[in-house]
């Protein structure tokens, strides 16, 4: 195989991608993106991705989740639209009408989270797979492969490993690029390895390896955020390799300027990320 080339988005680069708002635009133009993270279990990836989509910017958020887990998103964030997730009909209480999905964050590996993915993705729409969904999705690789929309990965070296067969954690860390572009190949579908430095690739398409990454991003929650925030990005137009590499790109920058370089939780990136948009302008 030959070597994929590398590129590395600088700000002027991200700035040139990212979506910019006409005069005359709406709520619903501006882009409305589904989510479906978080579980009684773990609530808080549902809070998080949420804060990540907010503050990178959608016309609407559209929550779908257990009752306990969308009262906490609506506290926290009171524009979130939410849909009680039914657990015996879990595709009837699915939000029509989104431009895009984010699933997988806190979500769990039981039978209704494997019927809402494969709903989910039997949808015409760009969707983001993370987390408890990449798992689900290694059992059932031909949903993303048969899809007619755009398919955004974002695994960890994990989660890759889960989704490659025959691979294991360490053949991934040991050589990251081989990898992420093998999986794209193999999916047919972007893929975001997330790391040290996250890496992007997309058949035919050079692979964007982030040049902002940082040690202070290595912290439980921070790719909840990530996952919201790309997924913003795909609600507002951006195609998947473009908003994953942006959203990659803003994440760590985010991150580095969130408490001038000392420790940032998770959700200490939501405040930050106004002004890493603002620092690529
Ligand atoms: P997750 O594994 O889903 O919790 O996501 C972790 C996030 O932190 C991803 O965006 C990773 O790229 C980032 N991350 C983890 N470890 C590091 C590291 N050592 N340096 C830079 N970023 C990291
Ligand atoms: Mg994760």
């Amino acid at each position: 195989l030959p070597e994929p080339r590398v590129v590395a988005p600088q700000a002027a680069d991200v700035a040139a991608l990212l979506p910019r708002s006409e005069a005359e635009t709406d709520k619903y133009r501006r882009g409305v993106l589904g989510l479906a993270a978080g579980s009684d279990r773990y609530r808080g990836a549902a809070v998080l991705a949420a804060g990540g989509a907010l503050r990178t910017g959608v016309g609407m958020l559209r929550y779908t989740g257990q009752q306990g887990v969308a009262r906490e998103v609506v506290s926290r964030w009171p524009e979130a639209v939410v849909s009680v997730l039914d657990p015996m009909d879990p595709v009837a209480s699915l939000p029509k009408r989104v431009a895009a999905w984010v699933i997988g964050p806190g979500r769990g590996l039981h039978p209704t989270a494997a019927a809402e993915l494969a709903a989910v993705l039997d949808t015409d729409v760009p969707v983001l797979v993370d987390a408890d969904a990449t798992t689900l999705l290694a059992r059932s690789p031909e949903l993303v492969r048969g899809r007619g929309a755009p398919t955004l990965l974002t695994p960890h070296a994990g989660e890759l490993a889960r989704l490659l067969p025959g691979a294991e954690r360490a053949d991934i860390e040991a050589n990251r690029l081989d990898h992420v572009v093998r999986a794209a190949e193999e999916y047919g579908c972007t893929v975001l390895l997330k790391g040290s430095t996250t890496l992007v690739a997309e058949p035919g398409a050079p692979v964007a390896a982030n040049p902002t990454g940082t040690p202070l991003l290595a912290t439980a929650g921070s790719g909840d955020v990530l996952a919201g925030m790309i997924g913003a990005l795909l609600a507002t137009g951006l195609a998947p390799w473009e908003a994953a590499t942006c959203g990659a790109y803003l994440h760590g920058l985010a991150a580095r300027t969130a408490h001038d370089g000392a420790p940032v939780s998770a959700s200490d990136l939501f405040d930050a990320i106004p002004g890493a948009l603002a620092a690529v302008d």
